[in-house]
């Protein structure tokens, strides 16, 4: 005789099971079997009333929003940047022309001085009415031409602004890098661009890069997605010497990088001032470049949204090259998408 399995829903009022669900493995009374299916249905209407609404957006063509928002926060900026630019251009003027005005009031004052002693006097000679006349004229001068000593002068070496213009890669020629993975958990999109943790339950799956880094610079951009901020999600490097099956445990190699929660793997690696550093806590979705340096021994990554940097510095001992990039994925519905693969040098 088999062990009653008891309905999932209603275990403490000990109704047994008659359906045991093949997706999550939970066993269901008649009553609980048709609301699971309803829930399911239910979140599949959710998930098509989201493909609609991303459709919409594709339609009203609103897929390069984030680039043309791109290109406007560079114009704001870069009208902010050219405001300040001449009204720190006014402002000097207006402090050189008050040192002028003080300049100009003095030989003002001299000449009258003069001119008021002569008629009092009446020593002048046709010599000294041409220097007054000339005094005067130069005044005139400087009183309207501002200065001759100050100009204008226009840097051409150096942009004010920096320029943007637009790139287009060929996706499929950069990126050489592609995401592998042996947890079940684990799902792939885009010829292995993007990784996905669908459940079935929450669960621990690393998700590692198929190219080997051993010299030089790489850069690899990545789009994180997690669907709370509760759990932990971790982009890191590993050595290509780790064994798999000893990346969870203690071993004689380490593996380097950033969790969403803002630590530092490995632990110890972190600073003092990394202990209130908030870059990735508490937010969802992370555009990430990340830097591996072979050839210094050191790996950072800068967060495209908030503009912020970390380093870390490799232990080579302990994460000997070639690198390899590592993923940690624990929630369902957290996913990770390569989005670029370059050598820099
Ligand atoms: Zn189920
Ligand atoms: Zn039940």
């Amino acid at each position: 005789m088999s062990a009653i399995t008891f309905c999932t829903l209603c275990e403490n009022k000990g109704v047994s099971g008659i359906f045991r669900c093949e997706g999550c493995s939970q066993t269901f009374c008649l009553q609980h079997t048709n609301e699971h299916r309803q829930y399911l249905t239910h979140q599949l209407k959710e998930i098509m009333l989201e493909n609609e609404a991303i459709f919409k957006c594709f339609t009203d063509n609103k897929q390069s929003s984030l680039l043309f928002d791109q290109i406007n926060q560079w114009e704001k900026d870069s009208i902010v940047k050219v405001q300040q630019t001449a009204q720190n251009a006014r402002l000097q003027i207006q402090q050189f022309s008050q040192v002028q005005k003080e300049q100009t009031k003095e030989k003002f004052s001299q000449i009258n001085k003069q001119l008021e002693e002569a008629r009092q006097t009446q020593k002048y000679l046709e010599k000294d009415l041409y220097r007054w006349k000339i005094l005067l004229e130069q005044l005139q001068y400087d009183l309207c031409m501002l200065s001759p000593s100050i100009i204008l002068h226009q840097d051409h070496s150096q942009g004010l602004i920096n320029n943007i213009f637009i790139l287009k890669k060929d996706q499929q020629s950069i990126l050489n890098e592609k995401l592998i993975s042996s947890s079940t958990e684990i799902y792939f999109d885009d010829n292995h661009h993007v990784a996905m943790h669908c459940g079935p339950c929450r669960a621990p799956a690393h998700v590692i890069g198929t190219q080997e880094y051993s010299s030089g610079q790489h850069q690899i951009r990545l789009f994180i997605s997690k669907s709370t901020d509760e759990f932990i999600l971790s982009f890191n490097i590993m050595s290509k010497l780790m064994p798999m099956s000893t990346i969870s445990s203690d071993s004689q190699y380490l593996t380097y990088g950033w969790q969403s929660n803002d630590c530092v793997n490995p632990f110890h690696c972190s600073l003092a001032s990394d202990k209130h550093f908030q870059d990735l806590r508490g937010k969802t979705k992370f555009h990430i470049k990340l830097f591996m340096d072979c050839d210094q021994q050191k790996i950072s990554y800068f967060n495209e949204k908030t503009k912020q940097t970390r380093e870390i510095n490799v232990d080579i001992q302990k994460c000997p090259l070639p690198w390899k990039l590592l993923l940690y994925l624990y929630d369902i519905g957290d996913s990770v998408r390569l989005l670029s693969s370059c050598q820099l040098s």
